[in-house]
């Protein structure tokens, strides 16, 4: 399963645009600058398609830096590499001390194994005074193996806190890596990887899985009137809505600047569309107000566009379904649930909208 829900022909068309696009504003055509081209034509991601669009509006150059920055932004993982190679490191030392520990372990027991067996040879001679002198061999040998075992056991202690440590921290990274920093809720690409997980799940089992995309209706109206600031706070607002609004193995992820999704298995279309009526109107229920001026802003209303996963598509392809029932609820009045099979028949057109 792939993102890229293209068809042959729709992809050739995406090819050869970003090409030209590439061409147009003189960036070199390699695979990383294609890459940021294709998403940015193709408006798989809504804030590469804004932040280009900014640059482009501001006559911005597409040179190789300015191409790098926007790679690593959106696609790139430079920051979680160098952490998780800071951990494997500290992991590779810490596994060479022990194995360090456990040599020197081996070697002072061999060595106690020898001497023990000196003693046993020389048992068979009955001279009483070498016989202690073995003897006290034998003590002063085993209390030195207890030391060495005490500080053997101790150096093992350590290091095995430090190793727990160490995967602490790479769980921590991970969640990071899966979180969105704004919100607090799962990021687009936890969602990418729990959306293929659910679909293969719902495969496997033969359920049904659901996607709703939300998006806030006349936020740059909102930004416009209220700053950015307070825009982020609807943007909170509307998460933490989300959140409470679903149930356990349900995912609500920030998709993109100010839209959102939510995954649900083992869900139908129908309770899907119930669940995203019930999202639609607690959030125009909320009351707004400004943690700035304290004033009362009013409501917010979302779109939500709802669809069902077809076992075996692409992934792009059921994004994009769901993604246009989301733009018949916007293109139909805003503050609007519209599902797939509100558009899906073609005998009635795209013109039928219905709520059930
Ligand atoms: P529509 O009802 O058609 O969705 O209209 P809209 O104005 O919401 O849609 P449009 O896509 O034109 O604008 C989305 C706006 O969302 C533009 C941008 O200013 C705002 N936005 C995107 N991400 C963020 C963010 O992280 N914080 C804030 N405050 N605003 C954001
Ligand atoms: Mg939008
Ligand atoms: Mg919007």
């Amino acid at each position: 399963m792939t993102e890229y829900g293209e068809t042959v022909r729709q992809a050739d068309a995406l090819a050869h645009n970003t090409l030209a696009l590439m061409a147009e504003l003189g960036v070199i055509a390699h695979p990383e600058n294609y890459t940021i081209f294709y998403h940015y034509l193709s408006g798989k991601n809504p804030d590469l398609s804004q932040t280009v669009d900014i640059l482009r509006s501001n006559h911005q150059e597409f040179g190789e830096l300015q191409c790098q920055r926007l790679h690593e932004r959106f696609f790139g993982h430079a920051r979680e590499t160098q952490t998780i190679n800071t951990i494997s490191e500290n992991l590779r030392r810490q596994l060479t001390v022990l194995l360090g520990h456990i040599q020197k372990a081996g070697d002072d027991t061999r060595a106690y194994g020898s001497m023990l067996g000196d003693f046993s040879s020389g048992l068979s001679n009955d001279d009483l005074a070498s016989m202690r002198t073995a003897l006290e061999t034998v003590l002063n040998a085993t209390h030195e193996m207890e030391n060495h075992n005490k500080v053997l056991e101790n150096r093992l202690d350590t290091s095995s806190s430090e190793i727990s440590r160490l995967r602490e921290d790479l769980e921590a990274m991970r969640r990071e890596a899966m979180t969105d920093a704004l919100t607090g809720i799962a990021n687009r690409k936890m969602f990418d990887q729990k959306l293929r997980a659910c679909a293969m799940e719902a495969m496997e089992t033969g359920s049904p899985m659901s996607l709703l995309l939300i998006d806030i209706d006349d936020f740059k109206k909102f930004n416009d009137a209220h700053g950015h600031q307070t825009g982020d706070q609807v943007i909170r607002l509307l998460a933490q809505t989300l959140k409470q609004s679903v149930k356990g193995r349900d995912t609500a992820a920030r998709y993109g600047g100010e839209e959102f999704a939510v995954i649900l298995p083992q869900t139908g279309i129908g309770c899907a569309r119930q669940l995203a009526e019930q999202i639609r109107h607690a959030i125009s229920s909320k009351k707004i107000v400004s943690k700035i001026s304290h004033q009362d802003l009013g409501q917010i209303t979302v779109s939500i566009g709802v669809g069902n996963f077809k076992y075996g598509e692409p992934l792009g392809r059921l994004i994009a379904r769901t993604d246009q029932a989301l733009y018949h609820a916007k293109a139909t009045g805003r503050n609007r649930v519209v599902s797939q099979n509100d558009i899906d028949d073609p005998a009635n057109g795209w013109m039928r909208i219905s709520c059930h």
